[in-house]
């Protein structure tokens, strides 16, 4: 016992606070919790996809563990995983990378957060067009940086414009994010919808190009990926494009990404990683090559499925009172317009003010969890991620419409 010594409370260091745990692991952890309490809650929060890891991938992971690949390795990816990224770069993207132009992280996440860490300096901006993905914003706070963020319309299929890309860059701008198909609003842009964007960053030589490519493979209706890097090859020298195995091969828990970029910046962030992981595990890299170089056609299928759930829910959320959805492109997103419920009253007496006030009342009322709109940069609209069975969605897609009648 030491007496004389008095407990301090924690501090938190400055950087962080003004980031909180994702408000998005907020809510779906709001909706466990009434789950847990017997409330029949469907959870349309998260973005993980429901299927499970494809058998030949578990046993690549099996073999690797039995024949001791246990080890620590190379610190941003072992020359098998990396030979395994450059095919995959040229089968799908007709994209060539060298080794040392690849690396690999703890999932698309970890990429994307050394990137920054090694690139931002105090004050530097990173232009995210919105609707976004929560964590970009944070991830830029926590390296220094400031956000900017464009809101991009409707009526544009919430792209941005080449006008609102110039208008936003800066002296101070380091980098553009690019997501497509885009969490939240699975939105994809086709390569005549990217090139006059990328030309606009090619006149501003202190900018770089994110390209988040995570929902590749999941886009629909017979449309063809287009990725920054193939679309503008002058821009190949400033764009940084990501990828991972998570929501291609349902491999979220396996934590393996990785992204292809200029040497100079991808050596850079080989010494963010080198201090924080060392490297992605031994055994998710081995289970990734087998992803990456064994059959595809687990990757078509599930689109499909995924494509007859899309379809599912946009019907269904056009057909709710106040509600209206433009219809998505890709990813396993929904990103429609509650404007039309906001000023109502709900049949409990509370005024609904705000998207979050909408989305409140769907969990509370009818046990449905989505992400208010305001979290993810843009309102008023809602998130639903439809990476759920088919019937969790027919019952959810059903409370949604009785909660936007008893609205009218
Ligand atoms: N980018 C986007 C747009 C995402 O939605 C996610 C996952 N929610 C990620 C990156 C991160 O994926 P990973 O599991 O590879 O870290």
């Amino acid at each position: 016992m030491n007496a004389a010594v008095p407990a301090t409370a924690f501090r938190a260091a400055d950087r962080i606070s003004a980031i909180g745990v994702s408000d998005i692991v907020r809510i779906t952890q709001a909706a466990n919790e009434l789950k847990r309490q017997g409330q029949p809650v469907i959870v349309l929060g998260l973005g993980e996809p429901d299927f499970d890891t494809p058998a030949h991938v578990i046993e690549a992971a099996q073999q690797a563990m039995a024949q001791g690949d246990t080890h620590y390795t190379v610190l941003d990816g072992t020359p098998a995983l990396k030979a395994a990224i450059q095919l995959k770069f040229r089968r799908d993207n007709g994209l060539a990378f060298a080794t040392n132009e690849i690396t690999v992280g703890a999932g698309a996440k970890q990429v994307i957060y050394n990137a920054l860490m090694a690139s931002l300096n105090p004050g530097d901006e990173v232009i995210l067009p919105a609707p976004y993905w929560t964590s970009y914003a944070d991830m830029v706070l926590i390296a220094g940086g400031v956000p900017v963020v464009v809101p991009c319309s409707e009526a544009n299929g919430f792209r941005i414009t080449p006008e609102q890309l110039d208008a936003a860059i800066t002296p101070r701008t380091r980098w553009v994010f690019i997501n497509s198909p885009s969490n939240p609003s699975g939105t994809a842009y086709s390569t005549e919808q990217l090139r006059p964007i990328l030309e606009v960053v090619l006149h501003h030589p202190q900018v770089w190009v994110l390209a988040d490519d995570i929902y590749e493979h999941i886009l629909y209706d017979g449309l063809a990926f287009a990725t920054p890097a193939a679309v503008l090859p002058a821009l190949r020298e400033r764009t940084l494009t990501v990828n991972g195995v998570s929501k291609s091969y349902a491999m979220t828990g396996w934590r393996l990404g990785y992204g292809a970029g200029p040497k100079a910046l991808i050596a850079a962030m080989a010494v963010v990683q080198s201090q924080a992981t060392s490297c992605a595990s031994s055994i998710s890299q081995a289970a990734a090559v087998a992803a990456l170089t064994g059959p595809q056609d687990v990757v078509a299928e599930r689109c499909r499925a995924f494509q007859a759930r899309r379809d599912l829910v946009v019907a269904a959320l056009n057909a709710s009172p106040g509600l209206r959805c433009r219809v998505p492109e890709g990813a396993f997103y929904t990103f429609a317009s509650c404007e039309g419920v906001l000023g109502r009253t709900t049949p409990g007496g509370v005024l609904l003010r705000t998207d979050t006030d909408f989305c409140d009342y769907l969990l509370r009322e009818f046990h449905v969890a989505v992400v208010p709109g305001s979290v993810l940069g843009l309102a008023p609209y809602f998130r639903i991620s439809y990476a759920a069975s088919m019937a969790d969605l027919q019952e959810a897609c059903a409370r949604i419409q009785r909660a936007c009648k008893a609205l009218f």
